[in-house]
């Protein structure tokens, strides 16, 4: 155990349909597990839904945690304006966010980014699936430590171009061999930071222009396939989670 772990929330929206074969304790369980597996104790994840009270998120719960993933998918319209407002809030004030997967056309993911979350490049679930190779772009970014280059064998396709700001670093690149498409995983910064006023010049230090809100997006994590298991995955959001934390 830590003396100071870092505390991490995985929210998801109690998706009906999400395979219980694949996921008996739907894809926050798996998430949180993992995370708590991995890290030994120097991470403590806890989970919470849409169904629970105040949909899981209220300001003491934000304030009580360092990190926060979300994973929404087809219940992104129940969640409210005033849930959204409360997350969005808190990451632009320095909270960690890891969006996952589907994620990027949730409230709270647009909001965070101020941006559409389109997937101008479309969307596929094939037959039989796709694969999504992965290789690191960023092998040095602590987000990448540990990891190489991996196949995930099966799991739905996103297509570039993505509505989202330009990122900070591109960490991890998708590629799908079934259409030829690409997609991104990537880690960007939100609120204000060191100096809100800067935009250009030597600065007074690394990362001037940089906001106070650590966010990655992860591109996996499709509910049909058991990617929130696979060893590769679970590193990679382990690190994304001490990154996001500032831990690293
Ligand atoms: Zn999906």
């Amino acid at each position: 155990m830590s003396d100071n772990p870092v505390r991490v929330l995985v929210w998801d929206e109690a998706p009906t349909h999400a395979p219980k074969s694949i996921y008996p304790n739907s894809l926050n369980g798996a998430i949180a597990e993992g995370l708590n597996t991995l890290s030994g104790g120097s991470i403590i994840a806890t989970t919470a839904n849409i169904d629970d009270p105040n949909q899981g998120i209220t300001e003491e719960i934000l304030a009580a945690i360092d990190v926060l993933l979300w994973w929404g998918h087809a219940r992104h319209g129940e969640v409210t304006d005033e849930t959204a407002a409360k997350v969005i809030s808190a990451v632009h004030n320095g909270l960690g966010f890891i969006p996952l997967h589907s994620a990027h056309y949730s409230k709270t993911f647009k909001g965070v980014l101020n941006c559409s979350g389109d997937l101008m490049g479309g969307w596929r679930e094939a037959t039989p699936p796709d694969a999504e190779e992965i290789t690191v772009c960023a092998p040095k970014h602590p987000i990448a430590q540990g990891v190489e280059d991996f196949v995930l064998p099966q799991e739905e396709m996103y297509g570039n171009p993505f509505g989202v700001p330009p990122a900070l670093t591109v960490v991890f690149q998708s590629y799908f061999p079934l259409g030829g498409e690409y997609f991104p995983s990537f880690t960007t910064t939100v609120g204000e930071g060191i100096d809100p006023e800067f935009t250009s010049g030597p600065g007074g230090g690394v990362g001037q222009g940089q906001g106070k809100g650590r966010v990655f997006y992860f591109r996996p994590g499709h509910e049909a396939f058991p990617t929130y298991f696979d060893s590769n995955v679970q590193r990679i959001l382990h690190n994304g989670v001490l990154w996001a934390a500032r831990r690293i």
